[in-house]
């Protein structure tokens, strides 16, 4: 079905393999798109390098536009100061609708992971402004939180961390001044970013699903497989808002993180096909059958985030109809077991979680497939969001979900499988 598809593709600027040459000669780049072009499709590579990005919504441009819409919103759109990275940057969060079911979204944990920024302004400008009966039935049903760009100072060097030493960890908690740093304290270069001179945090790594939890000694340095300590200012701007929707609604309904991984996954039964998102809502262990977390288990519903996974999986299929890359769609790898991210301490909160992996980050892509992308994630959310407001979500099938097929493999080059096998740095 792809293959016959492809050759109609090459007028949508889309994803098909011709249009990924990072280096090709010209010869290379001029040559049609046959539906075969292996060569085309091995020259995919997840070597970092510099790539224009000011298409991509910068911190000062959200600040702007969240005041815009709140603006036209005629208050509809509630747009907040909720604190400020470590290096002093606004964070802010845009509150809309009325509803019994909270949505906590958020983007750019991982600042060089910019189409969910964008995605996010699209949605907000839509659901404040439209007097459509599904804009006023959302605005009803939901009470939708966004957090778009939660790690400013990450997102403003174009990197995965956060910008914090480990000494200003230790200022703000001397109980730590004899521990190891943090597992996830970067200081050496990774994804072409020089964090010797620059050291930073992956901020998700950085929560605890006990959300009243404070750093202790012993805690460190911590693993993958272990939960975090709430030391950065950013994951504690999101807990915050999270523990203030839990206690306003007794539960969070969902929580959506948005992210980009690598950009030479393909398609599991086809080489020349690539992903062009991976979703997921299986962030951890079964805390029920998990020694220290049972407490957690009353509340988990793993079958829950597979129902919104479904319906993000519905609608791009839905749109593949009339653009063939939405339909690339895969699970993300389903045996990680990260209570220290998001999704995962949240989902151990009794959320629903679900998590976008949009193709590329910005050292390989750039602002490449901004467009196209960030029309992904807009139509995946949409379709979440919908079925949620609807109560359809509920009449989904969790089984549907595990027939998502998985994610085939990086075909880039060079280096692919050494970064792979690091597993700190691609895991979501
Ligand atoms: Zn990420």
């Amino acid at each position: 079905m792809r293959l016959s598809q492809r050759p109609f593709l090459t007028g949508l600027a889309g994803l098909s393999s011709a249009a990924l040459i990072f280096t090709a000669t010209p010869a290379t780049a001029a040559a049609p798109d046959d539906g075969v072009s292996v060569t085309a499709a091995k020259q995919c590579s997840e070597t970092p390098r510099e790539l224009p990005i000011n298409q991509f919504t910068d911190h000062r441009e959200l600040g702007v536009e969240l005041a815009r819409i709140e603006r036209v919103s005629a208050g509809k759109v509630d747009v907040e100061q909720i604190g400020r990275s470590n290096r002093g940057r606004e964070v802010w969060s845009a509150r809309v609708g009325t509803g019994r079911k909270a949505v906590l979204i958020t983007s750019e944990i991982h600042g060089n992971e910019k189409t969910g920024t964008d995605a996010i302004l699209q949605l907000l400008d839509w659901v404040g402004t439209s007097d459509s009966a599904k804009a006023k039935r959302w605005r009803s049903e939901l009470t939708i939180v966004a957090i778009p760009k939660m790690n400013p100072d990450g997102a403003e060097l174009d990197r995965r961390g956060n910008d914090m030493t480990w000494q200003e960890v230790v200022a703000q908690f001397p109980q730590l001044s004899t521990s190891q740093p943090a597992w996830n304290y970067y200081t050496r270069p990774q994804q072409g970013d020089d964090y010797a001179t620059r050291p930073g945090f992956d901020v998700n790594r950085d929560y605890h699903p006990d959300l009243n939890y404070l750093p202790r000694p012993q805690d460190f340095p911590g693993s993958s497989a272990q939960t975090g300590w709430y030391i950065t200012p950013e994951s504690r701007i999101v807990r915050d808002v999270y523990r203030g929707l839990k206690a306003e609604f007794g539960k969070v309904d969902t929580y959506v993180d948005l992210h980009h991984q690598g950009a030479c996954y393909v398609m599991p039964d086809d080489p020349d096909e690539f992903v062009t998102m991976s979703i997921s809502g299986k962030f951890v262990d079964n805390p029920a059958t998990t020694p220290g977390y049972e407490k957690y288990a009353k509340d988990y519903d793993l079958d829950y985030s597979k129902r919104l996974n479904v319906a993000v999986n519905t609608a791009l299929q839905a749109a593949a109809n009339n653009r063939p890359v939405f339909g690339n769609i895969t699970l993300y790898p389903q045996d990680i077991n990260l209570p220290g991210t998001g999704l995962g301490s949240f989902a151990l909160n009794g959320s629903g979680a679900v998590l976008f992996e949009v193709r590329g980050q910005t050292q390989t892509l750039g602002q490449k497939y901004r467009a196209v992308l960030t029309q992904g994630v807009y139509i995946g959310l949409d379709g979440m969001l919908s079925a949620i407001a609807s109560g359809q979500v509920h009449r989904l099938n969790p089984a549907d979900y595990d027939r998502i097929p998985p994610r085939g493999p990086n075909i880039g080059t060079p280096g692919a499988d050494d970064a792979a096998a690091d597993a700190r740095i691609v895991a979501y």
